[in-house]
C-alpha cells in the first residue's frame, strides 16, 4: 500500500490544535462518545461535479453539546470519506460544514452557544451554570 499521490486535502482537514488543551480541564465528566458517519462511496467533487470515488476514510472529532442539564459533553466521532477527482486529479474531503466550521474543533451549536453567552453583559453571566469547556471557549480568539 502506498501513500503516493496523497498530499494534500481539502479546509476540511484535521489539524492539530495548540489550544485545544485548555478547553477540557481534567475534571470535567467524560464526554459521551457518539460515532457519527458521514462515509458515501460517491461524492460529487466540490470543483467540477464530477462524481468521485472514495479513496479512503478518515477520522475526525467534534466537541458537541451534551445532555444540557448536567453539562455532560458530547465528542461526536466523525468517520467520514476522502474522494480522488479523477477530472481535477484534486483529492476532497465529504463536506461536513453543516456540522462544524472547517478547522473547527466544535460544533456549530457549541460555537453558537458560546457566542450567545459572550455577549451577555457579566453581571448575567455570573447567574448561569456554565460548563466549564464553553466558558474556556468563550475566550477563544477563533470565535472572533
Ligand atoms: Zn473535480
Amino acid at each position: 500500500m502506498s501513500e503516493e499521490g496523497n498530499p494534500m486535502f481539502g479546509p476540511g482537514e484535521y489539524r492539530p490544535d495548540p489550544s485545544e488543551g485548555i478547553t477540557v480541564p481534567a475534571d470535567l465528566p467524560q464526554p459521551e462518545i457518539v460515532p457519527y458517519s458521514r462515509n458515501d462511496i460517491r461524492q460529487p467533487c466540490p470543483r467540477c461535479g464530477h462524481s468521485a470515488y472514495r479513496d479512503k476514510q478518515s477520522h475526525r472529532t467534534l466537541h458537541d453539546l451534551g445532555n444540557l442539564d448536567v453539562w455532560c459533553p458530547r465528542d461526536l466521532v466523525i468517520t467520514y470519506s476522502q474522494h480522488y477527482c479523477t477530472k481535477c486529479r484534486k483529492y476532497f474531503n465529504a463536506d461536513l460544514s453543516d456540522l462544524a466550521p472547517p478547522g473547527s474543533h466544535y460544533t456549530h451549536r457549541v460555537m453558537d452557544l458560546a457566542v450567545r453567552w459572550r455577549a451577555l453583559p457579566p453581571g448575567e453571566l455570573a447567574s448561569l451554570a456554565r460548563p466549564p469547556c464553553l466558558r474556556a471557549l468563550c475566550h477563544d480568539p477563533k470565535l472572533g
